[in-house]
C-alpha cells in the first residue's frame, strides 16, 4: 500500500518540484536584481549607487575626476587627507607633544603662576590652583610620585617631528606616503586607506577648504544644481546643500603631493620611530612600564631612583649608538631637570611650605 502510493506520488512530485524550482529560480533571479539595486554599495566619494569601476568602491566619474587632477603628476611623496582611523586611538602616546613644547607651555604657566603668586600675596590665599595646573604639564598626571629622570617623557615626539596641531578624535589628518606613485596613491584615496603611511598632524586649513569645495561641487553636480543657482544661493541654502552633501559620508579623502616641510616632518618621525623602538624593552629591563611606572608595586623610592637613572642612561647610550642622540629629548635635559627640580619640589612640599602672608 505504502509502496504503491510511493510509486504513484513520486513522478507527480518530480513534476511539481520541477515547476516549483523554475518559479523559485525565477524569483531568486528577480530578487537578486532587486537586492543588487537596493544593496548596491554607494560610491565612496560621491555616494551615488552606480557602477563602482575603480577598486570596487569608486564610481567612474569620481575616478576620472581624480585622474584629471593628478594622473600626469610624477610626484613620489604624497599626502592623503582622511579621517583618523579608530584603531590608532590606542597609540595616543605617539602623539605626545615634544619636550620642547612642554617646556614652552611651562614657561607660559610660570608667568601665570607669578601673577597668581602676586595675587595671593595680597589676599593670603595659597597659589594651589596654579600648581595643580602646572603639575600635569611637568609630569605625567597618572602618577603621584615623581623622581628624576622623567622616564615617561621618553616617548615624546622630537621637536622637529611636530607638525602644527596634533590630531585628536575624529579629525581629518595628513598621512604621508613616500616612494609612492599616483597609481598607488589612487588606491589609498579610493579606500581612505592609510596603510604604509605615517600621520604627521591635522589637515591644513587649505586642505580643509579644498575638501569642502570639492565635496559640495560633487554634490551639486550630482543633484543637478546649475552654477547660476549656486551663485545666487542664500547662506541658508548653502548650509542645506552642505548638510546633504556631507550626510553619512565617512570616506572623505583628498590627495596631493607632499610639501618639503611635510617630507622633513616625515623624516623626523622615522627617526623618532627608531628611537622609540628600544625604549619599552630598556624600561622593562629596569623594572618599569612604558610610562616609566614601576612594574612591581613594591619598588622602594631609592631603588626607583637608582633604576630610573640606569634606564635613562641606557636610553641615552642607545640613542647615541643609533646616531640619534641629537634632536632627541636629551637636547633639553638641563632645562627639563631645572624645571623638574623647581616644580617637583613645589608639588611635594606645597602643603608645608606655603605660608599665608
Ligand atoms: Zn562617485
Amino acid at each position: 500500500m505504502s509502496d504503491d502510493s510511493h510509486v504513484q506520488v513520486t513522478p507527480k512530485d518530480e513534476n511539481s518540484s520541477l515547476s516549483l524550482s523554475k518559479v523559485r529560480s525565477g524569483l531568486i533571479a528577480r530578487g537578486r536584481r532587486d537586492a543588487a539595486l537596493l544593496l548596491a554599495v554607494p560610491c565612496n566619494k560621491c555616494g551615488e549607487r552606480k557602477d563602482l569601476a575603480f577598486a570596487g568602491c569608486v564610481c567612474t566619474s569620481c575616478s576620472e575626476a581624480l585622474d584629471k587632477q593628478w594622473a600626469s603628476s610624477t610626484a613620489t611623496d604624497w599626502v592623503l587627507i582622511a579621517k583618523q582611523l579608530a584603531e590608532e586611538d590606542g597609540e595616543r602616546p605617539w602623539y605626545a607633544v615634544s619636550v620642547a613644547t612642554r617646556l614652552s607651555v611651562l614657561k607660559l604657566m610660570e608667568s601665570d603662576l607669578e601673577q597668581t603668586k602676586r595675587g595671593s600675596e595680597t589676599t593670603g590665599v595659597p597659589h594651589k590652583e596654579s600648581e595643580a595646573q602646572a603639575g600635569p604639564v611637568a609630569v605625567p598626571s597618572s602618577e603621584r610620585k615623581q623622581f628624576w629622570p622623567p622616564l615617561g617623557l621618553l616617548a615624546s615626539r622630537s621637536p622637529d617631528a611636530e607638525s602644527g596641531e596634533l590630531p585628536s578624535g575624529e579629525e581629518l589628518c595628513r598621512y604621508v606616503f613616500r616612494g609612492t606613485t599616483y597609481a598607488q596613491m589612487k588606491l589609498h584615496w579610493a579606500k581612505s586607506d592609510s596603510t604604509g603611511s605615517l600621520v604627521i598632524g591635522e589637515a591644513l586649513p587649505d586642505d580643509r577648504y579644498k575638501i569642502d569645495v570639492q565635496t559640495i561641487a560633487t554634490y551639486l553636480n550630482k543633484v543637478g544644481v546649475p552654477p547660476e543657482e549656486v551663485e545666487e544661493a542664500s547662506e541658508a541654502q548653502v548650509d542645506k546643500w552642505w548638510e546633504a552633501a556631507t550626510e553619512g559620508r565617512t570616506n572623505i579623502a583628498f590627495i596631493r603631493p607632499a610639501n618639503p616641510e611635510e617630507i622633513g616632518t616625515h623624516n623626523a618621525l622615522l627617526r623618532d620611530q627608531k628611537r622609540h623602538e628600544p625604549i619599552a624593552g630598556i624600561l622593562e629591563k629596569w623594572g618599569f612600564d612604558s610610562r616609566g611606572i614601576p612594574l612591581a608595586g613594591s619598588m622602594d623610592d631609592d631603588e626607583w631612583k637608582h633604576r630610573g637613572l640606569q634606564a635613562w642612561e641606557e636610553v641615552r647610550r642607545t640613542f647615541e649608538g643609533l646616531g640619534l642622540l641629537k634632536g632627541s629629548l636629551f637636547d633639553y635635559e638641563e632645562e627639563l631637570r631645572a624645571n623638574f627640580v623647581k616644580y617637583d619640589s613645589v608639588a611635594r612640599t606645597s602643603t608645608s611650605e606655603v605660608k599665608p602672608t
